[in-house]
């Protein structure tokens, strides 16, 4: 797979995976919160153009550089092809998880995601609400992990369509019936658990790390359910009207409680 084909790829799953959100969050609204998408929506081009420029589709390169080499997991093993798939998808989603988690305890690292938090509103837009600083910072541990399996570039496109997929869906003002979501929870993170992540005040902010999988919150003692019935406040303390400019400089000053 060429580096082209590769950011064909995830752009499509991308636009995808708005449209499903925008169309969930319309057929079945939590709280029918019209969202910060003046800001969050500035954020999510300013970090396709910084992204864009110091790794466009630097994933798949490593990936085919491990390849060549021979580096990594599975490339020094012979598996089948879905096995090294679904290995791949697991592994980057414990990565990620684990990333996550280290920018809640890190305080360094929680001086950038605390922008991620700071949106009063929870819809799909928050889910591209990052301040560039985090994404730039993820890159190293992202492209690490994809040497060390050994992802093929195959894999690593479709961790993040379906990583995409699950982070702007569980960030969405949905609500999912009530038995789907409780069988969906058992394995995925449903948008009421993320919601719960997403709590303005108190302890449950250090839970519900994962993206893709619920798995590694319910392995790791992180886990804490929630449903669509329940309404959460969410956003951080006196960070309620936040401008793009003060979510600009925020890692540079006063850390959020
Ligand atoms: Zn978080």
């Amino acid at each position: 797979m060429s580096e082209a084909q590769f950011q064909l790829l995830r752009g499509a799953g991308f636009v995808a995976a708005v449209a499903l959100a925008v169309l969930l969050q319309r057929l079945g609204p939590h709280a029918r919160l019209r969202g910060s998408w003046q800001v969050n929506g500035t954020l999510w081009f300013a970090n396709l153009i910084v992204i864009g420029l110091v790794c466009g589709a630097c994933a798949c390169t490593v990936a085919r550089w491990a390849a060549g080499a021979r580096f990594g997991v599975l490339n020094a093993v012979a598996v089948p092809r879905w096995f090294a798939i679904a290995t791949t998808l697991v592994a980057l989603d414990l990565v990620s998880y684990g990333w996550h988690r280290a920018n809640h305890r890190i305080p360094f690292l929680w001086r950038f995601h605390q922008v991620h938090h700071s949106d009063p509103t929870f819809t799909a837009s928050t889910g591209v609400r990052f301040h560039p600083g985090e994404l730039l910072l993820s890159l190293p541990v992202r492209l690490t992990a994809v040497a060390l399996v050994g992802a093929s570039a195959e894999a690593v496109v479709l961790f993040e369509v379906v990583f995409t997929v699950a982070n702007l869906l569980e960030h969405s003002d949905i609500d999912l019936p009530l038995r789907f979501e409780r069988t969906l929870g058992r394995v995925g993170i449903t948008p009421a658990l993320h919601r719960r992540h997403h709590t303005k005040l108190g302890p449950d902010r250090d839970s519900n790390f994962g993206t893709i999988f619920s798995t590694w919150d319910r392995l790791l003692g992180t886990y804490l359910g929630n449903d669509s019935a329940t309404a959460i406040e969410t956003g951080l303390p006196g960070f309620d009207k936040l401008t793009l400019p003060r979510a600009l400089v925020l890692p540079l000053q006063r850390t959020a409680a």
